[in-house]
C-alpha cells in the first residue's frame, strides 16, 4: 500500500457546539486534507471535564456532519489516551527537563504571563499539590507556518508552560503533542488563535522524539468588535437544517468564492467544487 503523504485533524474540545468561526476552520482543514488527497480525522479533546458541556461531542459531530465534512476512520477520544499521556509525562520528568511546580494563582499573576521559572530548581518533589511545568529554558523554535509565514519564538518570553495541572488532569499542550505524533499527522490547520501553542508544542515534540508537523494557521473570525468569536462569548451555534447558505458563507471567509455554475443548495456540490478550487489556487 502507498504510504499516506498527508494525515490532517480537526481536534474540537467539546466546551460547547461549533460556531461559526470553528466552522471555518474546520473546512480550511477539511479542504486543504481533501484538496492533497489526504486523510482527515477528527479528535475530540475532552481531557479537562470541568469545562466539558454535556452533549457538546454529540452536536459537534452532527454538524460535521450536516455539513458534509466526512472524516476518516474511528474518531479519537483523548479520554482514552489518559495512559499514552502518564507515560509522555514520566519520560519528560525522567529526563529532568519537567519539573513540579507550586506557585499559587496570587504569585503568578505578580509575574504577569511569563513565569519566570521559580520553582525550577527543587530537589525533590513537594508534599503539596503541584502542577507540572516544561523547563523551555533558552530555546528558541522556529517554523514556517503557511498561512503566517515565517515564525521566531524565543521561549524565555513565553516562560515554561504547564503540561500536567494540580488538579492532575493533563494540560492541552501535552495531550495535543502526544495524540499528533500518535496519529501520525503531517499536517495542521487550525485557527490563529493557537499560533503561539505552536512553539510549545514544537518544544515538546523534540524532548519526545516526534517529527514536527507542517503548520498552517487560519485568521480566527472576530466579532464587530474585534473579540474572537468563541463558545464561551456564546457565539450563536450553526443552525442545522438549511446548512448551504452558511457553507458558503464560511467559503467567502476562505477566499474560495462559489458562482452559480455550482448547485448552491447541495452541501456535496459546494465541497466538491470547494476541494477543486483549493487544489488549484492553494490555500487561501
Ligand atoms: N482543542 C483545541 C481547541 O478546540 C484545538 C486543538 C488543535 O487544533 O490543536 O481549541
Ligand atoms: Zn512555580
Amino acid at each position: 500500500m502507498e504510504a499516506t503523504l498527508y494525515r490532517g485533524r480537526f481536534a474540537p474540545s467539546p466546551t460547547g457546539s461549533l460556531h461559526f468561526g470553528s466552522l471555518v476552520t474546520a473546512l480550511a482543514s477539511y479542504l486543504d486534507a481533501r484538496a492533497c488527497n489526504g486523510e482527515w480525522y477528527v479528535r475530540i479533546e475532552d481531557v479537562d471535564p470541568p469545562r466539558e458541556r454535556r452533549g457538546a461531542s454529540r452536536a459537534i459531530l452532527k454538524v460535521l456532519e450536516t455539513y458534509g465534512l466526512t472524516w476518516d476512520g474511528e474518531i479519537i477520544w483523548q479520554h482514552d489516551r489518559y495512559d499514552a499521556y502518564r507515560e509522555a509525562l514520566e519520560r519528560l520528568r525522567g529526563q529532568g527537563i519537567a519539573y513540579p511546580c507550586t506557585c499559587s494563582r496570587k504569585e503568578l499573576a505578580k509575574h504577569g504571563h511569563v513565569y519566570p521559572g521559580t520553582c525550577r530548581y527543587r530537589t525533590k518533589d513537594p508534599d503539596s499539590l503541584f502542577a507540572i511545568r516544561l523547563n523551555c529554558d533558552t530555546e528558541v523554535i522556529e517554523f514556517n507556518d503557511r498561512i503566517q509565514g515565517r515564525q521566531r519564538f524565543d521561549m524565555a518570553e513565553l516562560g515554561d508552560f504547564i503540561i500536567a495541572r494540580k488538579d492532575k488532569l493533563f494540560a492541552y499542550q501535552l495531550a495535543v503533542t502526544v495524540d499528533d505524533a500518535w496519529q501520525g499527522i503531517t499536517h495542521i490547520v487550525r485557527g490563529s488563535d493557537l499560533l503561539d501553542s505552536t512553539p510549545r508544542q514544537i518544544c515538546l515534540q523534540r524532548h519526545l522524539n516526534s517529527p514536527t508537523p507542517s503548520y498552517a494557521h487560519v485568521p480566527v473570525i472576530t466579532n464587530l468588535d474585534g473579540s474572537k468569536l468563541s463558545k464561551q462569548t456564546m457565539a450563536p451555534a450553526l443552525q442545522m437544517n438549511n446548512p448551504a447558505p452558511i457553507l458558503i458563507k464560511a467559503l467567502q471567509v476562505l477566499k474560495i468564492p462559489v458562482d452559480d455554475t455550482v448547485e448552491i443548495t447541495n452541501v456535496n456540490a459546494i465541497l466538491a467544487f470547494a476541494i477543486h478550487y483549493w487544489s488549484s489556487n492553494g490555500l487561501m
